[in-house]
């Protein structure tokens, strides 16, 4: 017995890769750049080419979210959103040398929805999140992964893989779209939505994002925020035909008259907004809530009449299924150029940049870390 332990040991020992990880200890403040070790396994090797750092990444490091907890050990390894490359398979395997790969984040429970792959909509809590709560995440030289929770991504979409993961929640929003305007006959005379208005709250990445796509199937879209935007943004929202409405100008008429608000995504989480939106939208809406910051207050009763009134459908949305992960970077590919969805990327950081977890850029979209540089 003894042997056999010093023999594993050994093995251990030769099967072990030192590699940088930006990791942080759930329960306190800050993020450090550790040499950790790897432990072989038998799947699919992956060397992490870009994360995408989001407001979760941020509020983890600044210890935020109590739900935050390790895989093992007193460090969780962080990053959630990922684009690497296949460098090593295990025979058999769908995935060759040198493919393109994005990890899913959220990893099933027991429960019934896990079981048949729509962990999005587990119903006891008990999944696990990469660089979130109870699995190491994707800010690191390299991570062994079980195929099933990789996507294949083109090799031609290059950086923009890093958004995959924050454009698979903009297709489960597609996906509860779909299913809650079935309930009655909502597309235009012509088939289409073109005359239908999408009305997105929030110009962050997931905003900017949530408005392309929505596009992209075929709404008129005005995306809003409560203050003038940035030049960078705004030229996003030119290239493309997006209009802007800054809702500090109050001005809601003008803006409603020039595209109707049919469709509402509230990608912040504000009741002030929310109160705006059933308030604006009009009959037959459908109300799309992802922000999860949940500020303010709503205390008049004679909201509730006017969702009734107007047969309004609320849905909130949470992550999403692989499908969704599929048809994130079958969008990015087909109209990263089109739409010139780099624009969104606005800075590159080395994963040494810990600082960029404690200090958004000026102009921030989304920034990436770029584990070549
Ligand atoms: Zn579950």
């Amino acid at each position: 017995m003894m042997v056999m332990d010093h023999q594993q040991e050994l093995l251990q020992f030769y099967w072990m890769i030192k590699m940088k990880a930006l990791v942080v200890k759930p329960g306190s403040k800050g993020v450090y750049l550790k040499d950790i070790d790897l432990i072989t396994e038998n799947k699919i090797k992956v060397k992490t080419l870009y994360n995408g750092i989001c407001g979760t990444d941020r509020e983890i490091v600044n210890n935020k979210l109590p739900f935050v907890r390790p895989e093992n050990g007193e460090y969780l390894i962080l990053g959630h959103e990922a684009l690497g490359q296949v460098i090593d398979a295990p025979e058999n395997s769908k995935f060759k040398l040198g493919d393109f790969v994005a990890p899913m984040v959220r990893r099933p429970g027991n429960c019934m929805l896990c079981k048949i792959g729509r962990q999005d909509y587990c119903i006891d809590g008990n999944f696990a999140e990469a660089g979130i709560r109870g699995k190491d995440g994707f800010m690191r030289e390299y991570f062994y992964e079980d195929e099933n929770f990789l996507i294949p991504v083109e090799k031609e979409i290059g950086e923009l893989g890093a958004l995959i993961e924050p454009t698979k929640n903009v297709m489960k929003m597609v996906e509860v779209f779909q299913s809650l305007k079935n309930r009655i006959i909502w597309d235009c005379d012509d088939s289409t939505l073109n005359c239908k208005g999408a009305w997105i709250f929030g110009t962050g990445s997931e905003g900017v994002l949530s408005s392309l796509v929505f596009k992209s199937i075929g709404f008129n879209v005005t995306i809003v925020n409560r203050h003038p935007l940035p030049e960078n943004v705004l030229k996003i929202l030119d290239k493309n035909g997006l209009k802007f409405f800054d809702s500090s100008s109050k001005n809601w008429k003008e803006a409603l008259e020039e595209n109707p608000m049919d469709l509402a995504i509230d990608a912040a989480g504000s009741a002030d907004i929310f109160i705006q939106v059933i308030d604006h939208i009009n009959y037959n809406g459908i109300v799309i809530l992802f922000g999860t910051s949940g500020t303010g207050s709503i205390s008049d009763g004679s909201f509730i009449t006017k969702i009734v009134d107007k047969n309004l459908s609320i849905a909130g949305v949470e992550d999403g299924s692989k499908k969704n992960y599929i048809d994130a970077a079958k969008f990015l590919f087909e109209y990263g150029s089109k739409y010139s969805i780099n624009d969104i990327i606005t800075s590159r950081i080395k994963p040494e940049e810990t600082w960029i977890f404690n200090e958004k850029p000026k102009d921030e979209i989304k920034t990436i870390i770029d584990w070549n540089l």
